[in-house]
């Protein structure tokens, strides 16, 4: 079975597909907001592997960050058509298409600019923008777009860096913020619609698991091809030592696996925090966000800038150029590169394999 597809809708024919061929249904969220590619109806479909009683589940979820979602995705339909043995007391969720349209249109974010993976927080407080903030949108957002712009953007963010310091800068650029709706790294101001329905999707589905592991796929940290799980516990906690007990040298918690200043920023408003919340009081919880490295991080970080100013400030129709820079942009997603996309399907179904044995 080929499980890479070169659309939204075609992922979802694949996970459908591959849940017929593991023997199971999926149960389908309509967008409430938003219609797909000719008016087509869009959401979140989810499929259950085991029991409704499991005492442990293991929840996968995909496109968190939309076109990041081709390789989540392969990784569910893998799972789902690998007829993975499961202890007879655990239970595999998968949770497809997260933005799903961001998966529809090729955009990290949703139908708001709204990163979901910052948008997991209380939206009471209004956290102003920081003097390193404002410069920071300010560079990431430009009018024109070239490659010279993007080229440059290492050496101006590092002049940044100079006045602010490092690590106002790097979670300047990648914490999230709450004030500027067309901005970067834009957490909304209030929850989003998949944000609602994962929420209830969790609340129903998990409120009898005694042992939930959260695993949110997602491309683009780490070395090329090569699978980066950061733990999203204390480092003090059971659960952080159980994750590098399983997934040992490939887990990064706080100040390891990070490059330059080798701290993990300060990332607000993270989707699996949020699911965590909904689960029972007594449930033991363990949160992972597991990527697959594309390219460097300033390659990424330009992928993040194109995708803001297709939006927001390209020519309609695309120009010849803003179609490079796009494709451009999706490369850094889903690279078109069967070497990489074997490793994923490889990695990607051992991680959820381990998970569901631990
Ligand atoms: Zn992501």
């Amino acid at each position: 079975m080929r499980f890479f597809a070169s659309s939204f809708a075609q992922a979802e024919d694949i996970f459908c597909h591959a849940a017929a061929c593991a023997g199971v249904d999926t149960c389908f969220f309509p967008h409430q907001h938003v219609r797909g590619r000719g008016g087509r109806s869009i959401g979140i479909r989810t499929a259950r592997l085991g029991g409704p009683d499991a005492r442990k589940c293991v929840v996968t979820l995909s496109a968190t960050h939309g076109p990041e979602g081709y390789a989540g995705s392969a990784v569910q339909a893998a799972c789902l058509a690998a007829g993975m043995a499961l202890p007879d007391d655990t239970a595999l969720v998968f949770v497809h298409g997260v933005n799903a349209f961001g998966f529809e249109y090729d955009s990290a974010t949703n139908e708001d600019n709204v990163d979901l993976n910052r948008n997991f927080v209380s939206h009471r407080e209004h956290r102003l923008l920081t003097p390193a903030d404002e410069d920071v949108q300010a560079l990431l957002t430009p009018v024109e777009m070239s490659e010279d712009f993007l080229n440059s953007l290492q050496s101006r963010l590092t002049g940044l860096s100079e006045k602010y310091g490092y690590t106002a800068v790097a979670n300047a650029v990648t914490g999230g913020q709450y004030q500027r709706a067309d901005g970067i790294g834009f957490g909304g101001t209030t929850q989003a619609w998949s944000n609602l329905v994962l929420r209830q999707l969790m609340s129903e589905s998990l409120q009898r698991a005694e042992e939930v592991i959260f695993i949110d796929f997602h491309v683009g940290l780490g070395d090329y091809g090569e699978p980066f799980i950061m733990s999203f516990d204390a480092p003090d906690s059971a659960a952080h030592a159980r994750a590098l007990e399983v997934w040992g040298s490939a887990v990064a918690c706080g100040g390891e696996g990070f490059s330059a200043a080798d701290r993990r920023p300060d990332y607000s408003g993270l989707l699996v925090n949020g699911l965590a919340e909904e689960l029972p009081q007594s449930a033991e919880v363990m949160r992972i966000v597991a990527e697959f490295g594309t390219f460097d991080n300033f390659s990424m970080l330009g992928a993040l800038v194109i995708d803001r100013w297709l939006r927001y400030e390209a020519p309609t129709p695309l120009s010849a150029g803003a179609g490079i820079l796009k494709r451009k942009m999706i490369n850094c997603y889903h690279p078109d590169d069967d070497s990489w996309r074997q490793g994923v399907l490889k990695d990607g179904v051992d991680i959820v394999q381990k998970a569901a044995l631990l």
